[in-house]
């Protein structure tokens, strides 16, 4: 049976921030989950610390809120104790690009096959509005005292060299947009990297909507011109076709050049997508036979009358030196 979009909300009181980027970004994950059918029970979402870090409290699925800077290894040990699991991470550019950079790096080069979705908004919006770390060298949002002392984070090049498999942007108010590239990400066998534009109107004056839409660009007719460009329609092709390292390359490099524009054009889409690098899963299969048939989830660790299967005792012995 079809799911229905109230199948995957909750009635969870919501306190984000008025007009806040982060309801578009819920939005496109409750869509993407009840169009791509996936039932509640075979998702898990996974977040950090941050206003973000609500999200799995408004979905009708399996949620951590865990700690700072660590809902990729949370998200990693969820998703290989139980391969069959839909596995989303899920936080700000402070959390997954701050705190958890080390996580976000080491990830890419695994290659689990899940998503990662980051709210980027380049402040800490939970503790007021500090400088976070994709905020440009020298911007200064009405939170700052003085502007940003430090370089910026590009995301979008940041996972193309630590290996992510799918690397993509979107943009927290073009929801349908966004819903078509988690669906995407969701499907890619690999790890999927979603980089979002999610305006903070309450600590970031500067990366607003009013900014993204272009309404201070005005074309010769009058009209705002939108800072964001989808690059699907400038005919841009960022998949992987075959296994030729040649072309695998190119698509990398192509990749890394469009990640540098930013600002007047900004480009949303898929940057890089290749589904011919084995996942983790895969390689783990590879030397465990029983890997995929009998994961850690499906496996028994008690007897029917509730003593564990696993002799301690006998372990500690094992072990006294
Ligand atoms: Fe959203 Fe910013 Fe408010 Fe946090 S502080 S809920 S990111 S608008």
């Amino acid at each position: 049976m079809a799911l229905k979009l109230t199948d995957i909300k909750t009635e969870v009181h919501n306190d984000w921030c008025p007009g806040c980027g982060d309801f578009g970004i819920l939005s496109a994950v409750q869509m993407a989950l009840a169009e791509l059918n996936v039932e509640p029970h075979r998702v898990c979402v996974v977040s950090g610390i941050g206003c973000s870090g609500k999200t799995p409290h408004y979905l009708r699925t399996y949620g951590v809120h865990t700690l700072h800077g660590r809902s990729l290894p949370f998200a990693t040990g969820i998703k290989l104790a139980n391969p069959n699991l839909e596995v989303i991470a899920c936080g700000g550019d402070g959390d997954g690009m701050g705190i958890g950079a080390g996580h976000f790096v080491n990830s890419g080069r695994r290659n689990v096959d899940m998503t990662d979705i980051i709210y980027d908004n380049g402040v800490y919006g939970l503790t007021k509005g500090q400088a976070s770390p994709t905020l440009k060298l020298g911007m200064k949002t009405k939170s700052l005292p003085k502007p940003n002392v430090n370089q910026g984070i590009n995301p979008i090049m940041l996972a193309l060299a630590s290996g992510y498999t799918f690397v993509s942007r979107g943009y927290a108010y073009d929801v349908r947009h966004l819903k078509d590239l988690i669906k995407r990400a969701i499907q890619h066998k690999g790890f999927a990297f979603v980089d979002v534009l999610q305006p903070c109107p309450t600590y970031n004056d500067i990366l607003t909507k009013e900014y993204w839409s272009g309404e201070d660009l005005l074309n010769k007719s009058g009209k705002p011109t939108p800072r964001t460009y989808k690059l699907e329609e400038t005919g841009y092709d960022g998949v992987a076709h075959n296994a030729d390292e040649e072309e695998m390359e190119k698509k990398v490099q192509q990749a890394v050049l469009k990640s540098f524009e930013f600002g007047d054009h900004t480009p949303i889409g898929v940057f890089y997508q290749n589904e011919f690098v084995p996942t983790y899963e895969e390689r783990l299969a590879a030397r465990m036979a029983s890997y995929k048939t009998n994961p850690p989830a499906d496996q028994e660790i008690a007897h029917a009358d509730g003593t564990p299967l696993a002799n301690i005792d006998k372990l500690l012995e094992d072990m006294r030196v």
